[in-house]
């Protein structure tokens, strides 16, 4: 059974744009599926369909085998990564990554193993105490990862998680990543208009141009010369 299904998927918006045209695709438990295509060709929407924030026109989208068009974002067990991370700034970088176990009212002793693993399989151990203000943008990225981890989500979504790191830090964080999709196996869908990151990282790569799903395949099977 597919982790995420999605069967025949239109958005049109509430202005007529038809910002995804009749997507199908299945994306296998464990595996990580990258969206590429230029800005604008409907990789966020879909991902925003996937995760609950964006309501489907028409199609299904199932998620473990069931059928979530109405389910709202809290109820489908999905974590997604932002490229503005999204943390809490009063917070420190532990109540950070806590904070979906804090919700759950999840017992202290358990809070902190969980946190102290997410932190070392992420190397931000040393940083727990700080605030994300005083972190470097591949640090916070990380933080916003380890909030995913600690989740334990059937699935991550990231949506151009490494756009606003310099080329440095985004090549460390492909590295990152890569090691964290090893470590832990969980679906991800990967959201880019970067070729080197789709190249890179990855199972399969969804090619989207204009709404319509072109290609869907290995790096291999579609960037190699026949
Ligand atoms: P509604 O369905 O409630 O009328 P929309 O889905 O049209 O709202 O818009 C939701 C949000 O997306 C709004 O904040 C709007 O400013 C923004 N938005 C509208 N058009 C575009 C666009 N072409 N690209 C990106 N964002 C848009
Ligand atoms: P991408 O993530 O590939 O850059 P998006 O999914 O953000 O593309 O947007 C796909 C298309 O839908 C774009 O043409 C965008 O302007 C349009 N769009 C996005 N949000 C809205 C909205 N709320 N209302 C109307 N059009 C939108």
């Amino acid at each position: 059974m597919a982790a995420i299904s999605m069967r025949n998927i239109v958005k049109r918006y509430s202005d007529g744009y038809q910002a995804v045209d009749d997507i199908s695709l299945d994306i296998a438990d464990g595996e990580f599926v990258i969206l590429v295509g230029p800005s604008g060709c409907g990789k966020s929407t879909l991902l925003r369909m996937i995760v609950g924030l964006e309501d489907i026109t028409s199609g299904d989208m199932l998620i473990g085998g069931e059928r979530v068009n109405k389910k709202a974002p809290r109820d489908r067990n999905l974590a997604m990564v932002f490229q503005n991370y999204a943390l809490y700034p009063h917070l420190s970088v532990f109540e950070n990554i806590a904070f979906p176990l804090r919700l759950k009212h999840t017992p202290d002793a358990e809070v902190k193993a969980q946190v102290m693993e997410a932190a070392e399989l992420l190397q931000l151990t040393e940083h727990l105490d700080r605030k994300p203000a005083n972190l470097s943008g591949g640090q916070r990225q990380r933080v916003a990862m380890g909030r995913a981890i600690v989740r334990k989500a059937d699935a991550f979504l990231f949506d151009e998680p490494l756009s606003n790191l310099d080329a440095k830090l985004r090549g460390q964080m492909r590295t990152e990543i890569s090691r964290m999709q090893q470590r832990l196996g969980t679906t991800t869908v990967y959201v880019t208009h970067d070729q080197t990151e789709a190249m890179t990282l990855g199972d399969r790569i969804a090619v989207l141009r204009k709404g319509v799903l072109q290609q869907v395949g290995s790096a291999h099977q579609l960037y190699e010369e026949p």
